[in-house]
C-alpha cells in the first residue's frame, strides 16, 4: 500500500478500536500510523524492488511481523492494563500487512488504491461523526485529507516528474517511513491539547 493508504487504514482503525476499547483516539491514532514504520525495511534489498513487490516475502520487518505481533500480544496477556492496547496496536500491525497484501494483489493499480484511500477517507468522516474522538471534526478531517494528498504528491513527484528508478534510487523508500514519522508526530502536536488525562467514566 502507499503511504497514504497506511495512513488512512491506521486512522480508521483508531478509530473503531478507540470506540470499542475505550482507549483515547488522540493517543491511539498517532501510535497506529507510527506502527507503519515497518516499512523501514524496503531500506534493505531496495535495489531488488522495482516498488511493486511483495512486501511479505522480500522485506524482513514484513516478513518476520509474526514474531513482532506476538511479543506485542503477549505484552497485553503478562500486564492486565496494557491488554487493550496490546490488541489494538497488534491490529495495527496485521492491517499494515493486510493493506500491503491487498495492493500486491491489485499490483499496486494506483487508480484502485486511490479509490481505497477515497472510500477510507469517506469512512473516517462518517466515524468521526458518529464516534465522540473528543477531536473537532472539520481539523481532523483536514489533517487526514492533507495526509493523503501530500504524501501521494511527493511520491508520485518522485515516480512521474523526477523519474527515479526504485531499484537504483534508495530515496525512493526512504520517503515513506519519513511520511509516517512526520505524519505520527503531527498528529499528536496538532491534537495533545484534547486528551484528557483523568481517565472517566461516561458511561
Ligand atoms: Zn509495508
Amino acid at each position: 500500500m502507499y503511504s497514504g493508504g497506511h495512513i488512512l487504514a491506521s486512522g480508521a482503525l483508531a478509530l473503531i478500536s478507540s470506540k470499542r476499547l475505550d482507549i483515547q483516539f488522540v493517543k491511539l491514532a498517532p501510535v497506529m500510523i507510527a506502527t507503519n514504520l515497518l516499512d523501514t525495511d524496503h531500506l534493505k534489498y531496495f535495489y531488488l524492488d522495482d516498488g511493486t513487490a511483495n512486501s511479505l516475502v522480500m522485506h524482513p520487518a514484513h516478513i518476520y511481523a509474526g514474531v513482532l505481533f506476538f511479543l506485542i500480544f503477549f505484552v497485553g496477556l503478562i500486564y492486565k492494563k496494557l491488554q487493550y492496547w496490546s490488541f489494538a496496536v497488534s491490529g495495527a500491525v496485521a492491517l499494515h500487512l493486510t493493506g500491503d497484501a491487498i495492493s500486491f494483489w491489485l499490483n499496486y493499480n494506483i487508480l484502485l488504491l486511490g479509490m481505497i484511500d477515497a472510500l477510507l477517507l469517506i469512512f473516517i468522516a462518517i466515524s468521526a461523526k458518529r464516534i465522540n474522538t473528543g477531536l473537532p471534526f472539520i481539523p481532523l478531517m483536514v489533517f487526514f485529507a492533507t495526509a493523503e494528498i501530500l504524501s501521494s504528491a511527493v511520491q508520485a513527484y518522485l515516480a512521474f516528474v523526477l523519474k527515479l528508478v526504485p531499484q537504483e534510487n534508495i530515496i525512493v523508500f526512504i520517503v515513506s517511513p519519513v511520511i509516517f514519522l512526520l505524519t505520527a508526530i503531527t498528529f499528536w502536536l496538532m491534537f495533545k491539547k484534547y486528551r484528557v488525562k483523568v481517565k472517566t467514566i461516561l458511561n
